[in-house]
């Protein structure tokens, strides 16, 4: 059976923006790949709401991992009401009972918004949990703890991300500023307009993806360029022609990372 990865973001858009150029190394390389969407995205806009945005942005996440190959679910939970209550965890141990994860990747506790802290404590919550019998007693628990790992941020405290897996993303960066670009309620309306550059959004579909890949591009620089010595330790000299990638640091509530394990589900590193 191929490996599974699971990728939890809070809102429909954080799977692809924090692994989805390793999704599709993972998709290349036979594995299945999830994206799990915690909340259904719905105060996401400034002009748009409800239900109404919640399927659009249900429509933009299945675009998507559509177009890498991968499946996507989203949880029909408010945005921004996401709380770490034991029905939450309960749903989400029905999923990883469903879908039998190898690996999941979710964020860290530390976070401006509350909806990543709280996937990130909802995770944390069903690492062990899911193996337990007795927990949910009619949901078959698997009998392995996956391995989680948590996506990149920039917090600081209590202490910055660490890197302990990092992807080189270059020769897939097309294929992640694509996923991206398919949501467009974000990435090209409530994002400009919440930072304040929307007047510099062009309005022909390729000039937009000309216009999101270079902002991308500078935003992946800018988080590489702080992994550069973590990069440099992983790779040797190697490490110094990476421009782009993504990084994962392990949590210690899940299975060990081993280097047996890590070379089985990071089998492009090799
Ligand atoms: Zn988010």
């Amino acid at each position: 059976m191929s490996k599974r990865i699971l990728v939890i973001g809070a809102h429909p858009d954080d799977p692809e923006v924090t692994a989805g150029g390793t999704g599709v190394l993972w998709v290349r390389a036979g594995f299945q790949v999830r994206y799990l969407s915690m909340t259904n995205g719905d105060t996401g806009h400034h002009l748009q709401g409800g239900g109404i945005l919640a399927l659009r942005r249900q429509a933009e996440a299945h675009a998507a991992a559509s177009l890498i190959g991968a499946e996507s679910r989203v949880f029909d939970i408010h945005n921004g009401a996401l709380l770490p209550t034991l029905e939450n965890r309960e749903r989400l141990l029905q999923e990883l009972r469903e879908y039998q994860p190898d690996l999941i990747l979710s964020h860290r506790l530390w976070d401006y918004h509350p909806d990543h802290r709280y996937t990130a404590q909802l995770v944390h919550d069903c690492a062990f949990s899911v193996t337990v019998p007795n927990v949910l007693p009619l949901t078959k628990p698997l009998r392995k703890n996956p391995i989680v790992l948590y996506v990149q941020d920039r917090f600081q405290k209590p202490y910055p991300f660490q890197p302990d897996v990092v992807v080189d993303i270059g020769p897939v960066l097309k294929e992640k500023v694509a996923q991206c670009a398919c949501h467009e309620s974000q990435f090209f309306e409530w994002l400009p307009y919440s930072a304040g550059y929307e007047g510099e959004i062009p309005s022909g579909k390729e000039e937009r993806i000309a216009w999101l890949t270079d902002r991308l591009k500078e935003r992946f620089a800018t988080a590489t360029a702080r992994w550069r010595d973590r990069i440099e330790e992983i790779y040797g000299t190697n490490g110094k022609s990476i421009e782009y990638a993504e990084a994962f640091e392990v949590c210690e509530y899940g299975s060990p990372l081993t280097p047996e394990k890590q070379r089985e589900l990071f089998p492009f590193l090799a």
